[in-house]
């Protein structure tokens, strides 16, 4: 029997204003406004919304949904998992096939000697893991004392309150101000500043240095030329691990399996999440080098206590399965390589036609448009555009983000792999007519 449920949007937003608080929302403005989108269906690039609004969906959602929204075989892959087995835990001695195979998978695909795999339920777990998981190893070497995090200025890590205390963009720590101890923040990007906040703290109290390899929240901030080669030294001189997050990067979204991989530097752990299902299911894991995982079986004695309900979901990972096949299947890492370049060229052109257009940038579909007033100053302007801009390109047909933090105006996009050239093009316009009406009506006053 299939319930129909047949509500007006009017209805809906009522609801939604009463009893749905929104993650990293405005509150305020909810209550004012209710919520301006409520999508009810999702295919290929497109998202349609309840009011037969279609969009683009530029971000891939939150940078997760890379193979485009409404694949069947993947709501069979859950299906198929389902009926067979729904849920078993991976606790101790209990195991399943698909975490298994999915920890082969990604043994495989990983690069270096990246090799075994601790699941969770997203970026954050997979953050607090890793941060719990380096911190008990420097404990079974016998030097508990290291235990310090270092991470980057204007990085993003998550929100439970181990990554959160990662976190440099400071807002998000001032949230509840009451955090983990032991966390350190180096310029994001001068290998110097670690180093010096290594020197300063003492590396015999540093535990590991975690990293996105593009800073996403940040604005889609890369790293200048040598600043990974110099952490991955630094981080070997000091014995301090380096965890790379690949929350966003990883799977493809970089134009390479990780983002790491452009950089030729294999990190001792690997956070992982979004893209490894491509948002078809909650998953997230932390990949761990042949070598740290064969320190920890010759130096653990006894339970590794650490592990959650979903730690390998059957059903998360029967689809992060099928997810990955689609993406070799149809060649999606080289498609967003390719098309990333597309996009960058599109942005470049639009610098070129665009007072407002101050530096683009790209690596494969992780692309940023930054706004200034002065380009050849680079002054910005005193009250942030790119929220305006965002609300103006969604009206005609394209979801990106806004990125004000620390800052920043910026315009962020994120699109599916499986976008066509066509469509790169579309987005371009949009953003072509878009900006020329901001820049008219900032210029009439
Ligand atoms: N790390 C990075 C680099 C992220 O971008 C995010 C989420 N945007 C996270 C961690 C947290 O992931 P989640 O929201 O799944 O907990």
């Amino acid at each position: 029997m299939t319930i129909q449920v047949d509500i007006s949007m009017n209805e809906l937003q009522q609801l939604d204003k009463q009893h749905f608080l929104h993650p990293s929302s405005s509150i305020k403005q909810q209550q004012e406004h209710g919520p301006a989108f409520i999508f009810t269906e999702g295919n290929g690039i497109y998202l349609k919304d309840i009011s037969g609004k279609k969009v683009i969906d530029g971000l891939s959602s939150l940078w997760n949904v890379n193979i485009g929204h409404g694949r069947k075989e993947m709501g069979q892959a859950a299906f198929d998992q389902m009926s067979k087995l729904a849920y078993s835990s991976c606790f101790a001695t209990f195991s399943h096939e698909p975490a298994i195979l999915l920890a082969a998978k990604l043994a495989e695909l990983t690069p270096g000697d990246l090799n075994a795999t601790f699941f969770t339920s997203g970026g954050s777990e997979s953050n607090d893991t890793a941060i719990k998981l380096v911190r008990h190893y420097w404990i079974l070497k016998n030097q508990p004392q290291k235990k310090k995090i270092i991470s980057r200025t204007k990085s993003y890590h998550g929100l439970t309150i181990g990554a959160t205390s990662a976190t440099g963009i400071k807002v998000f720590r001032d949230f509840t101000q009451s955090l983990a101890p032991d966390f350190y923040y180096a310029d994001h990007f001068s290998p110097e500043s670690l180093r010096e906040l290594i020197e300063v703290e003492g590396p015999d109290t540093i535990a590991a240095f975690i990293s996105e390899p593009v800073q996403g929240t940040g604005g889609v901030l890369i790293a200048p030329d040598g600043y990974f080669q110099e952490i991955r030294k630094i981080c070997d001189e000091y014995h301090i691990l380096f965890i790379s997050d690949e929350v966003i990067t990883g799977f493809g979204r970089t134009g390479k399996y990780f983002g790491i991989e452009h950089y030729g530097v294999i990190p001792d752990m690997m956070t992982v999440a979004k893209g490894i299902t491509s948002g078809y299911a909650p998953l997230g894991g932390v990949i761990l080098s042949q070598k740290i995982h064969h320190e920890f079986i010759e130096l653990s004695t006894e339970t590794l206590f650490h592990g959650y309900t979903y730690s390998g979901h059957p059903v998360s990972c029967a689809v992060a399965l099928k997810n990955i096949e689609i993406l070799e299947r149809e060649k999606l890492v080289e498609n967003a390589r390719v098309m990333g370049e597309e996009l960058l060229k599109g942005f470049q052109w639009l610098q070129k036609e665009h007072e407002i257009v101050g530096e683009v940038r790209g690596l494969g579909l992780m692309a940023a448009i930054e706004l200034v007033q002065d380009k050849a100053t680079h002054t910005r302007f005193a009250k942030p555009l790119a929220p305006t801009i965002a609300t103006e390109l969604m009206k005609r047909g394209l979801n990106c983000r806004a990125v004000v933090l620390e800052g920043a105006d910026t315009l962020v996009f994120a699109p599916p792999f499986i976008i066509t050239p066509k469509v790169v093009n579309r987005m371009i316009e949009i953003l072509h007519d878009t900006l020329s009406i901001v820049e008219s009506s900032s210029h009439s006053g």
